[in-house]
């Protein structure tokens, strides 16, 4: 039986280690043991990494021993999306074309992470290259929601939202292209965070759409959420949209960074003066029409909280979000077009060695190795590239892509942050939306126009749906704004004081 039960937070873990009352290797040892007993029920990751994980958890207390100051997330569990590189573990992104690939060098945010002192516990599921918003579309297995089996975790981070809402990582990292971090954290009950994009470094992670695509963080309160990001962000020279540092020197607004020791203060001040005389936006266009009553109802309740606790909330309208979508959709799908031209059965994994020749080896592996998601998507994407279509998809797509972002712009001007739920339901059940793409596409409505602008967005637990199923409430920004958005979303946690918890975590196996 382990000293500690999972579902801790880094500051409760990281005081247990400091004083000497856990080891990093027990800790690693109990969080194993959660994943051991109900990994089964769950299926959240493709790669478990128990043995490096233990060696991990040895040198850290080989290092705690010999008196050597060890890094912030120290011990820490931490649990890592199956797109994101570390070093001589497979990396598949859900998808049966990569085989038994593994990656030869370490992502940046990895790096990062191992610096401030995390255990790496596995690599976690997801929709087959990030493509999807339920996890089902991973080639391996289908992952489940902790707070009710027969419905998805969200995605494409499933995986990872999973991990940490069923007690088997402490925080997780998870990419968001266009909601895949912020919608899979609603779903299961955790925080999830998409920085500004250019704050983490892209580096190791493989590409899906680069000028959306972001790392950030799963947890289960925003303060591991905001530890988790100041590990992982800074400026990465091998990722030339990695933002400078410190990255306030470009921000007229001049927001302190999130550091450590941002969010060590944070903790200390009182809630109240956090949110005292913020203007908040409540997106009209996303509290109307097309949002389940229940989801809608969780996010009216909080802005009222949160007027009651000395902001300013405002309905505000963004005209273009409407067109969020379909340009998403065009844009993304023509960058994956591209980058996904890589796998191609010469430089990785899979490969059809009968093939007679060279373009029937290109067709038959990818024919074989790609989903119907990603094919569907590489298609789509080739057609909007191709001459003749150019002008009227891709170049229209960026057009109005430009007009999203000054309808943020013109509201940031006003406002310090918009509100809005995350997504329009609560996590639907597994099968559901799999025969139906465009049903599936229209989940994303809330999340997309963040990654459409580049701003950092933030979703955490407002409450229980109607089938008791977690809301996640959704806070964003204006581009590196990510210390305000964790400071409101802090303060608004502490005020809306929930803790959801699924079964799994209900009665820990051993309280400490
Ligand atoms: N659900 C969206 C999609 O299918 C977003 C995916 C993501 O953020 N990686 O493209």
């Amino acid at each position: 039986m382990s000293k500690i039960a999972p579902g801790k937070s880094i500051a409760e873990l990281t005081t247990l280690l400091q004083s000497k009352q856990v080891s990093a290797s027990e800790i690693t040892q109990a969080y194993f043991e959660q994943i051991n007993q109900f990994e089964k029920d769950i299926n959240a990751f493709i790669t478990p990494m128990a043995d490096q994980a233990m060696a991990q958890a040895r040198q850290i207390d080989a290092d705690i021993a010999a008196g050597k100051t060890t890094g912030p997330l120290a011990g820490v569990p931490v649990a890592v999306k199956d797109n994101i590189c570390v070093q001589g573990v497979k990396t598949s992104c859900g998808s049966k074309i990569l085989g038994d690939f593994s990656s030869q060098y370490e992502a940046t945010a990895i790096q990062n992470l191992r610096a401030a002192g995390a255990v790496i516990v596995g690599k976690t599921n997801l929709d087959e290259f990030a493509m999807g918003s339920s996890t089902e579309h991973s080639a391996f297995k289908r992952t489940k929601n902790p707070f009710d089996l027969d419905c998805v975790p969200g995605g494409s981070s499933g995986g990872s939202a999973a991990a940490v809402a069923a007690g088997f990582a402490v925080t997780a990292l998870g990419s968001d292209t266009g909601g895949s971090i912020r919608q899979p954290a609603a779903f299961c009950g955790v925080v999830g965070m998409k920085p500004t994009y250019g704050m983490v470094s892209r580096f190791g992670l493989v590409a899906f759409a680069s000028s959306l695509d972001q790392i950030g963080p799963f947890a289960r309160n925003v303060e591991d959420c905001a530890m988790t990001l100041a590990a992982v962000s800074g400026h990465d020279p091998k990722d030339s949209t990695s933002l400078p540092n410190p990255y306030r020197d470009n921000n007229p607004k001049n927001y302190p960074q999130l550091t450590f020791d941002f969010v060590r203060n944070l903790v200390k001040e009182s809630p109240e003066e956090h949110l005292k005389g913020l203007r908040i936006g409540v997106i009209k266009e996303l509290v109307g029409e097309g949002i389940e009553p229940d989801v809608r109802d969780s996010i009216l309740e909080a802005a009222k909280l949160l007027t009651r606790l000395g902001a300013t909330v405002d309905e505000i309208s963004l005209p273009h979000s409407k067109y969020a979508l379909p340009v998403y959709y065009i844009l993304a799908t023509a960058e994956a077009s591209a980058n996904l031209s890589r796998f191609d059965g010469v430089r990785y994994g899979l490969r059809d060695k009968e093939a007679a020749d060279i373009l029937s080896m290109y067709q038959n592996t990818r024919h074989e190795g790609f989903g119907s998601e990603v094919k569907r998507r590489i298609m789509l994407g080739t057609y909007a590239l191709s001459s003749g279509y150019y002008d009227a998809y891709y170049k229209k797509a960026q057009q109005v892509r430009r007009l999203i972002t000054q309808d943020f712009t013109g509201v940031f001007a006003n406002y310090d942050l918009v509100l809005s739920p995350t997504a329009p339901s609560c996590a639907f059940k597994i099968g559901e939306k799999t025969d139906d793409p465009l049903q599936m596409y229209l989940g994303d409505i809330a999340t997309i126009p963040a990654n459409l602008a580049g701003l950092p967005g933030i979703s955490l637990p407002s409450g229980l749906g109607t089938a008791k199923m977690p809301v996640g409430l959704q806070l964003l920004g204006s581009p590196v704004s990510d210390s305000l958005v964790v400071k409101a979303a802090y303060a608004l946690e502490k005020a809306l004081n929930l803790d959801l918890r699924p079964p799994y975590l209900k009665e820990p196996a051993c309280k400490n």
